[in-house]
């Protein structure tokens, strides 16, 4: 035993590099955040050591952070009945996970539903795992009415090369090509004609948050399960700055590494105590074995900060920088797809920039020039295109460069280097062995100026 720099030093080198390329470049794929120091420390806790399959006892369910952490309690009332662990040596880890249960709760709780009404599993690996696990509310071959992936949806949302999209039959949604926007009117006539078992609302590209209430009349009106996935905007919800769909959805899936800021993980919620045995069931055993109980401590931090107010005005500047870079991009002249957005995300059209062949930029050459500039955000399929391999758009969020203490003002500066690095591109099309291949010249000086540019915005952080 030793440290990392003894035993391993390429992994140290490659950890130093990494740490390092955060820090210079300005980081804006909308799924990505920086996990605060204290989540990274309960990360790598020795809980990474144990094995625990199974659940806390139910009646931890029930019991205050101050009950749960006091611990001949635990032993004398909760332990009492059978062990519904597979695993020996789990004390600390029964109240750590049935803590991790309680903080989430506690941070989602709102105005129409209270924490103790609030079931939590915090097991799930990883978003697409959660989604797997809720798929068992259903049956294979069953209906499921669902966002398409190329209008915003997520792979685990029927994509036909995901799972999903290959044992249920998957009717979708698309947004309306006329606003380009969700028509509601449209997925309740899709509801009422296919008659589905379980309706999807939560997505990955879509910009706006979903009308939660207007979803939850549609699957009312065909008594179908509604699943929110609420992967990239929990951290909004949890803050208050965006309606919550707690109240409104059956179940709930988030990824805990978005805007929650957390640890990678996935948590299931749901408020009706039947589904949650269900939940339960589909993730251990239905989909996964031990647990990782590292990740519940990490998580139980994060729920903690997520109850801070520092934590909801993060989540405020979030959405405030996001409307302060579209103003900008508008006033750049640049086509924002969608028209807008309410959330953490922006997405911008790159067809709007021809070469002097006609030949129209794609958001792959878009993204890696941005990428060498500084600007890290990812191409991405906007609606009217084909393929999700043909994406024309690119997307990009502002949940990192707002930790690193960036405001309204700064976003003038950054939509200002996006719109100066893509007005400097100059697609051409080449023939090649498929068809034809997209080239770019760009500005050799416009790049090298935006480079010195991003370089002085990642020096101001200022929190
Ligand atoms: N659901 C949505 C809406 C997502 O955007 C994502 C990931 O980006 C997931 C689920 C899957 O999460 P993971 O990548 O952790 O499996």
């Amino acid at each position: 035993d030793g440290p990392l720099s003894e035993i391993d030093g390429a992994i140290e080198w490659l950890t130093k590099l990494e740490t390092e390329r955060q820090k210079r470049k300005l980081i804006m794929i909308p799924s990505e955040s920086f996990a605060p120091e204290s989540v990274r420390e309960s990360l790598g806790s020795v809980f990474q050591n144990i094995y625990a399959e199974g659940y806390p006892n139910e009646e931890s369910r029930s019991l205050s952070e101050e009950e749960l952490l006091d611990y001949p309690s635990m032993l004398g009332d909760y332990r009492r009945n059978s062990d519904p662990r597979y695993y020996k040596g789990v004390d600390y880890i029964d109240i750590l996970e049935a803590l991790t249960r309680r903080r989430c709760a506690e941070a989602f709780a709102n105005d129409r539903v209270s924490a103790d009404d609030i079931q939590v599993n915090v097991q799930p690996l990883s978003g697409a795992p959660a989604n797997n696990a809720i798929y068992h509310l259903i049956n294979p071959g069953d209906t499921v009415l669902a966002m398409d992936l190329l209008h915003g949806g997520h792979l685990t949302h029927g994509s036909p090369v995901n799972r999903s999209g290959i044992l249920y039959n998957i009717v979708h949604y698309t947004v309306d090509p006329d606003t380009d926007m969700l028509n509601y009117d449209e997925i309740q006539r899709l509801a009422t004609e296919h008659k589905p078992r379980m309706i999807i609302a939560g997505y990955t590209s879509y910009p706006y948050i979903p009308d939660w209430k207007r979803y939850r009349e549609i699957a009312d009106s065909v008594g179908a399960y509604l699943f929110v996935d609420l992967a990239h905007i929990a951290g909004l919800a949890a803050a208050g700055v965006i309606e919550s769909p707690v109240g409104y959805a059956d179940v709930i899936s988030f990824t805990t590494h978005k805007t929650i800021s957390g640890p990678r993980g996935a948590v299931i919620l749901t408020t009706d105590p039947k589904l949650a045995k269900i939940i339960d069931k589909a993730v251990f055993p239905g989909e996964q074995g031990g647990p990782h109980a590292h990740v519940f401590a990490a998580l139980a931090t994060s729920f903690k900060i997520a109850k801070t107010d520092q934590f909801k005005r993060y989540q405020q500047q979030i959405l405030d920088n996001t409307q302060a870079l579209i103003r900008q991009f508008q006033a750049r002249g640049l086509k924002i797809a969608y028209h807008g957005s309410n959330s953490h995300m922006v997405l911008l059209d790159c067809k709007g920039i021809k070469g002097t062949d006609g030949t129209t930029l794609s958001g792959d050459i878009a993204a890696r020039i941005l990428d060498i500039v500084g600007i890290v955000l990812n191409r991405n399929t906007i609606p009217g295109d084909k393929s999700a391999l043909k994406a024309s758009g690119i997307r990009m969020g502002t949940p990192c460069i707002t930790q690193i203490g960036l405001k309204e003002a700064d976003m003038k500066e950054v939509a200002d280097i996006i719109a100066d690095v893509l007005f400097a591109i100059h697609p051409y099309s080449m023939p090649g062995a498929k068809g034809k291949l997209q080239r770019a010249r760009i500005d050799f000086s416009v790049m090298e100026d935006c480079k010195i540019r991003v370089r002085n915005l990642c020096a101001q952080k200022r929190e």
